[in-house]
């Protein structure tokens, strides 16, 4: 069954040649004892390894079964050594980390026998040996024996054809040596053993059969034997590859044995995970709460694109000195001396040039409206008209006021300086609405009515959002303050009241005892109402066709506050602070409404029968019930002035002519006062002109003569006779009218009316009226026959607004790339439009947050790179620690290969290794970066004072980073645990 032909070995060591064998020809029998026997280094371990496929011959063919092996592959000699093959080695070759059990069942769980089949034949087998009762110790609680008894079980319990032993005795006493010579002739019953040793007296003892061996050659055969067996066809073997559970079992039971050193690599494996976590989870937690300020910084400040504005972004970043630190590099300059930069040139032209531009709005809003190239997709887009609101309020001594800080600073200024402000105000009307205490609350997308944003920058403290248009949200400070502006305006301070803490204030008296120290309740807060009432409805019919604007009387305002049919009645329904973790609020006043209201405002004034009105008879003003001024009127001829003069003297009566006549005869003719004004002028000098006005305002007004004195020196001559012109002009016009009094005083009113009537085309004693003199009348007489308004202004005035043209329209985003997109869209835009609707904007939030950006990808890329250091340093230290596993379990790879395991499967062993390393690795890293991450998180706090930024490890991070730990571990180790498997089985053996 087993025949050496001719078996040649030779050895390389270094660039000799050692021959082991020469020229080996054996044939055994299917079962007997044969012993080899020889001196040390006749090559009797040679032998037995080439017979059992541990080693390969050089020379000659070994037939097994009648098959050569010349054309053996590797895994038939696996499959040989795994099915056919028992080994039992001089130095036992156990496992020492598995237990008798474990080492006897390896060979089995190699040929992939079920687990509780291998059980029971491990048992059986160490039964047989002698050892049924130590199945569960460990090798090295065993004696030298018991341990040859174990292998001599291990060799058995595949139930092989060939046992091969190699001095079985070597190391053991006479006595138990007798015990596992007794053992092995009963194995050798029933199959083929070979035993190798030097001890002549058991081999004569014990063996059917003496081979001796010297210097490679056979040298004598007690009972030689001639193969006659036909060759057969050997069928080819297969041997099942160990499986991934094997491998693994086997590599944690290895690593179980050294608990302590697995937990250190594991742990130093581990420090590259943790430098990578931690990273990680500070980075997640810098960039949520990037995201978080990103988001909130965006929604406050959002893309604003106005229908007219002044470019300030030049003077900007000429501020900023973005200009200059670019501008003429090229000059040549000494470094030893400083030049002048040309800012204040930059600036001032900045500001000079900074020219109103106008955005064609409605062509920009039919473009969004239309899809928008996108921009709906990441933008929000507000439509904000400035609807020219008016709410009222009754404040708790009952008087009506208006709820805005214009009209109360303008009832302020009156009460403390006295005099009308109305205009001042008007005129600064759009400075003031920054102040505004009422505020348009953001909608949300998808025609939500609020945006779920600015609800998430509030804390709710009593009832909830406003849903309609008539509800309102009252927004107080993080201190639980209301300013009093707001406080006056909710009514909750009377106007006397406020008027009184103003004139304590200016008396120097401390003003904050009186209001400042008053409280209310959030209910009592809610119960503030208001009425807000349209300009259009302010415009009540006056009974002579045309329309008078109630609201500028109190008794008016009142009938349009109580009266049901006009105003909407608004209520307050919730109160809300800024919630302890937002970095800035959205909205601006204090008073939040839906966008509803304008929409509903809006549409109210638009449907009115008063703008309907308007807009059916543009040629008239539907409020002075006057014809608009022809645009292109020409200055009135003569007779036209004197037909409408006529028509309106004819009207009147006898005495009122008179003093018509009287009031027009009055009037200087402009010529007169030109000259007399040079005339008199040209008769004083500066000196006298001084004296005469420092008599008049020290004198007259009692003021200090010396500032008098001081202030007049400091004037030039043509500012002080210009001024002194218009005051000399003023005493003519009094010495004319009084000239023409005493002249007229002759006649009587019926002469003087008659003299009126003649005027007109005049007598021969009586010149006409000059052209003067009528358009005098015309202004200051005759009534009005053309509005004094236009179109545009009265429709203005009715609080019209055109839904097509928005005064501003409003693109929120949320992250600085949805920004750039943004930017990139209207660029796109501008560019398919004519030049007079390009869209421009100022990008506030671009020129401020550019240098954040800068350091916020600086710190990106900082980040990575230790990332990437941690990386390559954590796998080359896992390369490393299994390296050296493959180092220390050299041996263990030997017996393996000896019992049939195949390359592969110690390759698997040892990747199965790699990978609980790296699973052990990974959970310790991110267990640590969790425990690290509380006292970093406490220092971040300490050190910030941010209580939303704190580093956290996502979930998904941690799990990727374990299987990065782990197929790293796999990577690093490919190559020791291929040099594991490479590794020849016979050297392997012979390591100690
Ligand atoms: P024995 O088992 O009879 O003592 P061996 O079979 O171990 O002898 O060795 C036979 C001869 O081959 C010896 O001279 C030994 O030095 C040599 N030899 C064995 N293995 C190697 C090897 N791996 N490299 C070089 N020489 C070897
Ligand atoms: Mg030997």
């Amino acid at each position: 069954m087993l025949q050496l032909k001719d078996i040649y070995k030779q050895y390389q060591a270094g660039d000799q040649t050692v021959p082991a064998l020469r020229g080996v020809s054996l044939s055994f029998r299917k079962s007997e004892f044969v012993c080899v026997l020889g001196p040390s280094g006749c090559g009797k371990t040679t032998l037995l390894n080439i017979i059992g496929g541990l080693d390969q011959y050089s020379s000659g063919d070994l037939i097994i079964n009648g098959r050569s092996t010349k054309d053996y592959s590797d895994g038939d000699w696996d499959v040989y050594r795994n099915r056919s093959i028992g080994f039992v080695f001089q130095s036992y070759n156990l496992i020492p980390h598995q237990t008798v059990l474990a080492n006897v069942e390896l060979a089995l769980t190699l040929s992939g026998v079920g687990k509780a089949e291998r059980r029971r034949r491990a048992a059986a087998a160490l039964e047989q040996v002698g050892l049924g009762d130590q199945l569960y110790k460990r090798p090295n609680q065993l004696s030298g024996g018991q341990m040859q008894r174990v292998a001599i079980a291990r060799a058995l319990v595949n139930d092989p054809e060939i046992l091969l032993a190699d001095e079985p005795t070597g190391a053991l006493d006479s006595e138990t040596s007798v015990q596992i010579m007794d053992l092995l002739r009963q194995v050798a019953l029933d199959r083929l053993v070979i035993m190798v040793t030097h001890n002549s007296d058991l081999a004569e003892e014990y063996a059917t059969r003496i081979v001796r061996l010297l210097d490679g050659r056979i040298s004598g055969d007690s009972a030689p034997y001639e193969e006659t067996q036909r060759a057969e066809r050997g069928k080819k073997l297969r041997k099942k590859p160990m499986s991934q559970g094997t491998a693994l079992s086997l590599s944690a039971r290895n690593l179980m044995t050294k608990k302590g050193r697995t937990f250190l690599t594991a742990f130093a494996g581990s420090i590259g995970i943790i430098g990578i976590a931690l990273i990680l989870s500070l980075s997640n937690g810098i960039q949520s709460y990037i995201d978080q300020v990103q988001a909130e910084t965006l929604t406050s400040y959002p893309i604003t694109i106005e229908a007219e504005r002044v470019d300030m972004s030049s003077m900007v970043t000429t501020l900023m000195g973005v200009r200059n630190s670019d501008a003429e590099e090229s000059e040549p300059r000494d470094p030893d001396r400083v030049y002048s930069s040309a800012v204040m040139y930059e600036l001032l032209n900045s500001m000079v040039n900074a020219e109103v531009q106008t955005n064609n709005l409605s062509a920009f809003k039919t473009f969004l409206d239309g899809g928008g190239g996108g921009i709906r997709d990441f933008a929000l887009i507000r439509y904000v008209y400035d609807f020219p609101f008016r709410f009222y309020a009754e404040d708790t001594e009952g008087s009506i006021l208006r709820s805005d800080v214009s009209s109360l600073m303008q009832n302020a200024m009156s009460s403390l300086y006295g005099g009308d402000y109305t205009s001042y105000f008007d005129s600064m009307g759009s400075r003031y609405s920054r102040m505004n205490v009422w505020t348009e609350l953001l909608p949300g997308p998808d025609g939500m009515p609020l945006s779920p944003q600015l609800k998430s920058q509030y804390e709710l403290l009593t009832g909830r959002w406003p849903e309609s248009e008539d509800e309102l949200i009252l927004f107080i400070d993080r201190n639980n303050q209301i300013s009093d502006l707001v406080l006056y305006t909710l009514g909750l301070i009377s106007t006397s009241e406020m008027e009184e803490n103003l004139h304590a204030i200016m008396n120097g008296e401390d003003a904050s005892s009186a209001a400042a120290l008053r409280s209310w309740s959030y209910d009592e807060l809610c119960l503030s109402s208001f009425q807000m009432i349209l300009p259009v409805e302010c415009f009540q019919p006056d009974g002579q066709g045309g329309y008078t604007d109630l609201s500028r009387t109190d008794t008016g305002l009142r009938y349009l506050f109580s009266e049901k049919e006009i105003g909407l009645p608004l209520r307050i329904v919730g109160v809300a602070r800024p919630g302890p973790d937002s970095n800035s609020s959205m909205a601006s006043g204090s008073i939040g409404y839906l966008s509803s209201l304008t929409d509903y405002a809006i549409q109210k004034t638009a449907q009115s029968e008063l703008v309907l009105a308007q807009q059916a008879d543009p040629e008239t003003d539907v409020i002075q019930d006057l014809p608009f001024a022809p645009e292109n009127a020409q200055d009135p001829g003569r007779e036209e002035l004197v037909e409408a003069a006529r028509a309106y003297t004819s009207t009147l009566s006898e005495e009122e002519k008179a003093d018509l006549y009287l009031q027009i005869m009055s009037q200087p003719p402009q010529e007169y006062l030109d000259t007399a004004v040079a005339a008199q002028l040209s008769q004083t000098d500066r000196a006298t002109l001084e004296a005469m006005i420092l008599t008049q305002y020290t004198g007259e007004m009692g003021m200090d003569p010396e500032r008098v004195a001081a202030y007049i020196a400091s004037m030039d001559d043509e500012t002080l006779f210009s001024a002194i012109g218009d005051a000399m002009a003023e005493g003519i016009r009094e010495q004319y009218a009084a000239m023409a009094a005493s002249e007229l005083s002759v006649l009587t009113p019926a002469q003087m009316a008659a003299a009126l009537d003649a005027s007109y085309d005049g007598t021969v004693s009586l010149a006409p009226f000059s052209e003067e003199q009528l358009l005098w009348m015309r202004d200051h007489v005759l009534p009005a026959s053309y509005s004094s308004s236009s179109y545009d202004a009265v429709l203005d005035a009715l609080g019209y607004l055109d839904p097509a043209s928005p005064s501003t329209i409003q693109l929120y985003v949320e992250t600085f790339e949805d920004k750039d997109r943004l930017s990139d869209a209207i660029s796109a835009y501008n560019r398919s439009v004519e030049k007079e609707d390009e869209i421009r904007y100022t990008d506030l939030v671009a020129l401020l947050m550019r240098s954040i950006t800068t350091i916020i990808n600086a710190i990106s890329y900082v980040l990575i790179a230790f990332v990437a250091i941690s990386l390559v340093v954590s796998s080359i230290m896992i390369g490393i620690i299994t390296y050296i596993s493959v180092l220390e379990r050299t041996k263990e790879i030997g017996i393996l290969r000896a019992i049939g395991a195949s390359k592969k499967d110690v390759a698997r062993v040892f990747n199965a290794e790699t990978l609980i390393v790296g699973l052990a690795a990974g959970l310790i890293g991110i267990a640590m970066t969790l425990l690290l991450c509380i006292p970093l998180n406490m220092l971040v706090h300490h050190l910030t004072d941010i209580q939303s930024l704190s580093a956290k490890l996502p979930p998904v991070a941690a799990l990727i980073l374990v299987l990065i730990s782990m197929f790293l571990t796999f990577i690093a180790g490919l190559i020791p645990s291929r040099l594991a498997s490479k590794k020849d089985p016979v050297t392997a053996l012979r390591t100690e």
